[in-house]
């Protein structure tokens, strides 16, 4: 017999397919959306499928939004571009307010021994940007572990001979760490210290 009866324990369920949430997390969130109103659980349900519904890929930066480009590659200064692995290192730059330059989301980094090739992630993308000319500077911002690493040299070889200046954020962020956890100084200084490739 399950110790949950069927709804608590579907939605317990759910709720340990987040990341960081095992069974005993799960369980409280589900005890207290058992305590909610029925417009508070409504309200919890419609913004769970409002980001799906509304959220979507900047056709050209490839950052979430809820238009075909983001306000970012509407509004910014789009001769420095800054390579990312994912949406969530876009928001850590931005909490930094140096930068004035565009994005370009990766989703993902080259990693060969779990089989992600330089074809998996939005590189050719990239290229197609700084072909249709207009860019200075490509910043690399991946992450400073072996994959990050690796990903800003390859693209650093592509993009050098189309006469681009590449540079990487400086290793202020600890080495292995992600951009996500650097502290806003510390990003701020990887940043404008960044070195050429
Ligand atoms: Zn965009």
């Amino acid at each position: 017999m399950e110790v949950f009866i069927e709804p608590i324990g579907r939605l317990m369920n759910e709720f340990s397919k987040l990341p960081g949430v095992g069974k005993k997390t799960a369980q409280r969130y589900a005890y207290r959306v058992i305590n909610m109103t029925e417009s508070e659980a409504h309200a919890f349900a419609e913004a769970i499928l409002g980001v799906k519904r509304k959220v979507r890929f900047c056709k050209v930066c490839g950052n979430f939004t809820e238009e075909e480009v983001c306000e970012i590659c509407k509004k910014r200064d789009k001769s420095v571009i800054c390579v990312v692995k994912e949406p969530k290192d876009v928001i850590a730059l931005e909490k930094v307010h140096e930068y004035k330059g565009v994005y370009h989301v990766l989703h993902g980094v080259i990693d060969p021994m779990n089989g992600v090739t330089p074809n998996d992630i939005r590189i050719k993308e990239l290229l197609l940007r700084v072909n249709e000319g207009g860019v200075s500077e490509v910043i690399m911002a991946t992450n400073p572990d072996v994959e990050g690493e690796a990903t800003a040299m390859y693209l650093a070889k592509l993009l050098k001979p189309l006469g681009i200046k590449v540079t990487r954020i400086s290793r202020g962020v600890p080495i292995g760490s992600e951009l996500e956890y650097a502290d806003e100084v510390t990003l701020a200084r990887a940043l404008l210290e960044r070195k050429v490739l």
